[in-house]
């Protein structure tokens, strides 16, 4: 029986592990994805009580919010689901632009809600930053459609610290999305401790770095998507990173579990991150996820693992 979580000050309750969905319909980040597999991810997410889903806007574009949307109705329990989502990428003609002005939030909202074929949005994110609107201006046209009931939590992704400090002067702010992994801990100067100290959810990106901290990669892999233009993936650095993992998997064996699970369980011992978001290809890539919530880390382990990474 898996204990659900709160999301930070918010009334949502989640499995700690949640699942990442820019593989679902994304067919602007992974070449050849089959949509049905792509729905088969999220009936198996939701099979088997996962049921927070991170969607945007901009993976498809459009198409990851519909084909969650085809699964919600094909199911008929809105309820089962904790639907996070984003907007902030605005097409002209083929040039995209970050549009944070009320009016377009307002606008993208109302376009997901028809996508994704429900009445309300758990988690809305401005999704990245734009140079002119007053981050609070920005959130609180989020907070308006809070109170209409369209949306239950406000979140930004990809804010500077600076930026997030500016979106939460009115302590409105639920959640905060940034790329945080094992190989990239910016986050831990500055943004955790601001989100600890203010009880914003914090939830990592990329915290499989792709793929690569799942521990099955080796150096003569080659990417021809998203991943060919990561930093984590560069020659030299890839060659590093994998014997980082190879000192993590020391841990996950002695542990009798797996990398991917030890990376997993290291996130949710900060105090900030109550729920994680690993992306997938495979419907048991969502499964095999779940076993993190069987791993305990000792304090000795937390910072072992710390020290291979730093
Ligand atoms: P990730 O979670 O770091 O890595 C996911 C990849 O790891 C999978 O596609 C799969 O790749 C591999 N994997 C997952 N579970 C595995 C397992 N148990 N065993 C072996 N391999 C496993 O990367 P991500 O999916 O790009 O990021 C997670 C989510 O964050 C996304 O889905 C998206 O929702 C969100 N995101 C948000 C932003 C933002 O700007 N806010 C940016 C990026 C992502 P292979 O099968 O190819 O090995």
């Amino acid at each position: 029986m898996v204990k659900n979580v709160k999301i930070g000050k918010t009334d949502l309750s989640v499995n700690p592990i949640g699942l990442g969905t820019n593989a679902v319909g994304g067919h602007n980040l992974y070449p050849n994805l089959d949509e049905e597999a792509g729905k088969e991810l999220v009936r198996t997410a939701l099979n088997n009580s996962i049921n927070f889903l991170d969607t945007a806007f901009i993976y498809g574009p459009e198409r990851s919010e519909e084909l969650i949307g085809e699964v919600l109705k094909e199911r008929g329990n809105r309820s089962e689901a904790v639907i996070a989502t984003k907007g902030a990428h605005k097409f002209i003609g083929k040039d995209v632009v970050f549009d944070n002005s009320p009016a377009f939030l307002k606008k993208e909202v109302e376009a997901s809600l028809k996508r994704l074929q429900t009445d309300y949005i758990d988690v809305y994110y401005i999704h990245f930053p734009d140079k002119d609107t007053p981050k609070d201006e920005a959130v609180g046209a989020l907070k308006q459609l809070k109170d209409e009931g369209k949306i239950r939590a406000i979140g930004v992704s990809n804010f500077s610290i600076e930026q997030l400090k500016e979106a939460n002067k009115d302590g409105y702010v639920d959640v905060y999305q940034g790329e945080y992994n094992l190989l990239q801990r910016d986050a831990e100067k500055e943004l955790l401790p601001y989100t600890t100290e203010q009880n914003i959810s914090f939830i990592p990106y990329f915290p499989l770095a792709s793929g690569l901290l799942a521990g099955k990669y080796n150096k003569n892999m080659i990417f021809n998507d998203l991943r060919a233009d990561l930093p984590y993936f560069q020659k030299e650095v890839f060659a590093q990173n994998l014997e980082k993992v190879e000192q993590v998997r020391k841990i996950a064996d002695a542990k009798d579990t797996e990398v991917a699970h030890v990376v997993l369980a290291w996130y949710l011992t900060h105090n900030s991150v109550d729920v994680l978001i690993p992306g997938a290809k495979r419907a048991d890539q969502v499964l095999n996820n779940l076993k993190t919530l069987d791993v305990h880390l000792t304090d000795e382990e937390i910072q072992e693992i710390d020290r291979i990474f730093r």
